[in-house]
């Protein structure tokens, strides 16, 4: 029977910051992250704005960016968490720089702070317009010599496996899928640490990967978690809009910090109608008001305006946006570029205490699957990353002074699966996943949302799905499709519960 010390899932900025403070503190301990792809493929990867800290303390200060995050989050921010994670960020960026990340600097050998919507300061540090890539990067290389961890690609987490005595829920270990063998597996664990990110892929237009299909979430929902906040899903306002396939490639808020404009078909801006901050202001405000602006003019996107900025120091800064754009022969110098708001964030998740410990014994959830109270209902840009170290670190902290009360359980009852089958069903549930995408996407942006026919399709999807698996039994696209249901009921459950409307 296989097992470890400490199990992670997913290998994303929280999973691998945890893995590696954890793994340093206690080599004693068996570390195993397994990963449903290859490593790399993660939102983490993805992220190109930065991370928000605050550094300069003559122009900026801890309660700045407090009050920036307080007002983005709509007053549904934990106060107590919020300072918690903006006190702490410098010294994670620290431990960042330790490993070697690097961020950009000026020519004055200061950090070259960027500015995005709805920070009152420049606080980003970036590593160009990839800092995703980068920080993602080094944690990797460290993680890969670290020889109590062992990294498991192509090893999907089917399901947790918990009991339950005396009212209280404890994991004990996982089910999982090996890509290579073709097999499904079970593994003992003392603790489950889950950083499976978020569910963009239930909407048809996402910049979120493949990958995001709300695994974790809905894993841990089985499990009897608890689940808050899933009625605020973000829209980034400026995805790259080609009319074709998501995920769409983004445009980075930094790009309006940096000065670019929003305008629509007749090259006008009309943010200012909207919020006084215009281009800089918060991601819902933008995002609701080009679906209102695109309502009117009935078109499907507006555009970004780059034309006015210096082209030199815009390549200098964007190097892969703007060599994404120009394959696609955009050229922001001379040209706009076609974008649309696109589903990009899950605030809420699986609901998590200041130490990322779920309500379950054992299971602890760090990064966008948790729900730490950081963002409110809708997060301030550059937050993420911030808050999946600072979630991490704290994870890590806790399991360390609790691990020794956890016990490998004896007892196991293991459920018999049918033998796992890499059949041809991908292209029968690209169709359902499609019409889920539609449906979620249409239920989530309309004035009037209908709760209860939104449920009824959407069993009769799933009902769909499992007469596909009559023949095939267990299949990847099978496991992804029903954790996608299992969050878009969710997502309805809680629009339904909640007094005001998320918009978009
Ligand atoms: C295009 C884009 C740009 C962004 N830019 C920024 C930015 O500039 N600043 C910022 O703060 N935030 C940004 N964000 C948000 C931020 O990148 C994410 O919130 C953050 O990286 C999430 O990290 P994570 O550790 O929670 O998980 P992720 O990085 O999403 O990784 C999830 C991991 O879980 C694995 N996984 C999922 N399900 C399973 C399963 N069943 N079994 C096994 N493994 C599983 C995946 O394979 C993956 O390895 C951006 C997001 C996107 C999409």
């Amino acid at each position: 029977m296989l097992k470890t010390d400490i199990l992670i899932i997913g290998s994303g900025i929280s999973g691998l910051f945890f893995a590696m403070k954890t793994a340093k503190k206690r080599p004693d301990l068996s570390i195993v992250i397994m990963t449903k792809e290859t490593a790399k493929n993660t939102n983490t990867r993805l992220a190109q704005g930065g991370i928000a800290v605050v550094t300069d303390h003559l122009k900026d200060s801890f309660n700045k960016h407090i009050h920036d995050t307080l007002r983005s989050g709509g007053g549904l921010c934990d106060k107590e968490v919020v300072e918690m994670v903006i006190k702490q960020a410098p010294e994670r960026l620290q431990e960042l720089i330790e490993i070697g990340t690097s961020f950009d600097k000026d020519e004055k050998g200061q950090w070259d702070l960027g500015l995005e919507g709805g920070h009152s300061q420049h606080r980003i540090l970036h590593h160009k317009d990839s800092s995703g890539q980068e920080i993602e990067s080094k944690l990797l290389k460290i993680i890969k010599k670290m020889p109590n961890i062992e990294l498991l690609e192509n090893h999907m987490v089917i399901d947790i496996n918990a009991e339950t005595k005396k009212a209280k829920t404890t994991c004990t270990g996982v089910f999982f899928y090996e890509k290579k063998h073709n097999r499904i597996k079970y593994m003992r664990t003392r603790t489950i640490v889950l950083s499976t990110g978020g569910c963009g892929q239930l909407f048809e237009n996402t910049t979120n990967p493949k990958i995001a299909t709300g695994d974790g979430l809905a894993m841990a929902a089985r499990a009897g978690a608890e689940i808050a906040d899933m009625e605020y899903i973000q829209f980034h306002p400026t995805a790259l809009f080609t009319g074709k396939e998501n995920p769409l490639f983004l445009i980075s808020e930094a790009v309006r910090g940096f000065g670019a404009h929003i305008v629509n078909e007749e090259g006008k801006r009309f943010l200012f109608k909207y919020d006084i901050r215009g281009e800089l202001s918060t991601r819902d405000m933008v995002s609701n008001a080009i679906s209102k602006e695109l309502q009117l003019s009935g078109k499907d996107h507006v555009y970004l305006d780059c034309r006015h900025l210096d082209a030199r120091k815009f390549y200098a800064h964007f190097p892969v946006i703007a060599a994404h754009c120009n394959e696609l022969g955009i050229k922001p110098e001379k040209d706009l570029i076609p974008v649309v708001p696109a589903a990009h964030y899950q605030c809420g998740g699986i609901k998590v205490d200041l130490n990322g410990v779920t309500n379950i014994k054992n299971l602890y959830a760090i990064g966008e699957c948790a729900r730490t109270g950081l963002h409110g209902k809708n997060r301030l840009a550059s937050n993420s990353l911030l808050e999946a170290l600072v979630f991490a670190h704290q994870a890590s902290e806790n399991v360390d002074r609790t691990i020794a009360e956890f016990v490998f359980s004896s007892k196991i009852l293991i459920p018999k699966f049918p033998k796992a089958e890499q059949t041809d069903d991908y292209h029968s549930f690209e169709i359902l996943k499609k019409e889920l995408q539609k449906l979620v996407t249409s239920f989530y942006t309309s004035e009037e949302r209908d709760s209860d026919l939104a449920f009824e399709k959407i069993k009769s999807l799933h009902n769909d799905a499992v007469s596909l698996t009559e023949t095939h039994e267990i299949t990847i696209p099978f496991i992804e499709f029903s954790n996608m249901i299992a969050t878009s009921l969710l997502i309805i459950k809680q629009c339904k519960a909640a007094p005001n409307k998320q918009m978009c």
